[in-house]
């Protein structure tokens, strides 16, 4: 998962990425990156926050009326300063580019890349591919005259040699912004405009702060591109198969954005109600609902409301210490469960405590956190889950793990459980999750219509055992 945003306005724009940045933070932490353009191409990029990257020095640097920019958080490779983005070439045009995704057929691009074409290779990103790719279909163009039409038809033949999920946005030397899309639209893109500017970005409430009042999304399978004067070029690139990420909904996206026409805290509200369901069906009785911070609270608040029962907030969070399910190393994420939550005994203190959390991965933060309410003196601890069980690798960009350490790989419900620790486990059943993430509306999404397969296995783009072999070997490699 990674954050991404492009903007061109008649004012300078290093600021207004940086702040676009901020705003997508908590999509990833590993590294931050900006290259802005004033007829020259001016880059900053490092390992670590956005406020660790950037300072007053380096951003007046960041001069032009265009740029790009990237928070990321590593999927394939080392996570080292090499893999930050933005990447650029400078032939043909100059073209700079950030994406938030995962190129399925990544192994065999760079192969064929390096072995093939004789190209050089900086990173263990899959954008350098992206990247490549699209200057050498470029280059099959007529490239005195640069057109939109050249364009579209260049991204054809990334469109052919891409696989998997990716979101790019990327900025053409003195001619304009590119946004597209992978055709099942995995990963979100925004497209926004006016006040003279627009821009593209990973959730729409990247641009709450920056003036760009008119939303709307990349459709899947399209290419927008937006040239300095703000012509707008739209073209459907490949048919498209909507299946966007439905994890999205239930934990990475802000709640205050809204992607594919479906607003996130709105949708998890549902998903509290209809988990409310579930746990009435199982004839849980607790005192008090407490919800895991941050993201499962809008779910515990309908689920208690639902249930008519108290909603407390009897875990508070250290905000500064960084989300357990990007830190790699079990040792780290133990050690910040304790760090980054505390109980607050006269909540929980001889209760029968409902905790509600997004996920349960592989178990052993969820029974870090029930062992602390139980410690705090609360009678009996249940736990409710607003999605399903996550068994099967996520291989569209979400670094969720190798199957071998999902808990609910070859455990029921009840082993869970066990493992747990917990007095009762209630998860979200499935058709909770996916009729309740677009709601009544928008009819274009309908159930199906979205990706699930870390809960049932369904990739909706080809996904090979070689390849998911390969990915848990890189994986290992990676965290040694
Ligand atoms: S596998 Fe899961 S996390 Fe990955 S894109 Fe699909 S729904 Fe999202």
């Amino acid at each position: 998962m990674c954050g991404i945003i492009g903007l061109a306005a008649k004012r300078e724009v290093g600021a207004d990425l940086v702040e676009g940045l901020l705003a997508l933070q908590h999509r990833g932490q590993d590294s931050a990156g900006v290259l802005t353009s004033d007829g020259t191409f001016h880059l900053k990029k490092g390992n670590g926050t956005v406020a660790y990257v950037f300072n007053r020095k380096n951003l007046s640097r960041l001069t032009g009326h265009a740029g790009i920019g990237q928070v990321r958080y590593p999927t394939i490779g080392p996570g080292s300063v090499e893999d930050a983005q933005p990447f650029y070439v400078n032939h043909p045009f100059g073209l700079a580019m950030v994406h938030n995704g995962n190129v399925t057929n990544y192994f065999d691009l760079r192969r064929e890349l390096i072995e093939r074409d004789f190209r050089q290779l900086t990173s263990f990103s899959d954008l350098e591919p992206i990247l490549n790719i699209l200057g050498q279909e470029l280059e099959k163009q007529d490239l005195r005259r640069f057109s939109a039409s050249a364009l579209f038809r260049a991204l054809s033949g990334v469109y052919r040699r891409v696989k998997g999920a990716y979101s790019v946005v990327t900025l053409i030397h003195r001619r304009g912004l590119l946004g597209f899309r992978d055709p099942f639209g995995i990963r979100p893109l925004t497209f926004a405009h006016g006040n003279g500017g627009f821009g593209f970005g990973s959730e729409s409430v990247a641009f709450d702060r920056l003036g760009l009042p008119h939303l709307d999304d990349v459709k899947p399978g399209e290419a927008i591109f937006v040239d300095f004067r703000g012509r707008v070029s739209r073209a459907q690139i490949r048919a498209p198969h909507p299946r966007p990420c439905i994890f999205e909904y239930v934990y990475f996206a802000r709640p205050d954005s809204v992607m594919n026409g479906v607003e996130v805290y709105q949708a998890r509200l549902r998903l509290g109600e209809r988990l409310a369901q579930e746990v009435k069906r199982q004839g849980v009785r607790p005192d008090v609902v407490v919800p895991v911070p941050d993201t499962a609270r809008a779910a515990a608040s309908s689920l208690a409301s639902t249930l008519g029962v108290d909603l407390r907030e009897g875990l508070i969070k250290n905000r500064y210490i960084a989300r357990t399910f990007i830190m790699h190393g079990q040792d780290r994420r133990t050690l910040s469960v304790r760090q980054k939550l505390n109980p607050v005994r006269s909540q929980v203190a001889g209760k029968d405590v409902l905790l509600v959390d997004d996920s349960i991965v592989r178990g052993t933060t969820s029974g870090e956190i029930v062992q602390m309410v139980r410690d705090a003196g609360a009678r009996r601890v249940f736990l409710a889950i607003t999605a399903p069980p996550l068994r099967f690798p996520c291989v569209y960009g979400i670094d969720m793990m190798t199957r071998g350490e999902f808990v609910a790989k070859n455990r029921t419900v009840e082993q869970i459980r066990e493992f747990v620790g917990v007095d009762a486990l209630v998860y979200q059943s499935y058709p909770g999750l996916v009729e309740a993430v677009p709601g009544p509306r928008p009819a274009s999404l309908t159930p199906r219509s979205f990706c699930t397969a870390c809960f049932n296995g369904e990739y909706p783009t080809d996904v090979t055992r070689r390849y998911l072999a390969q990915m848990e070997r890189e994986r290992q490699r990676w965290l040694k």
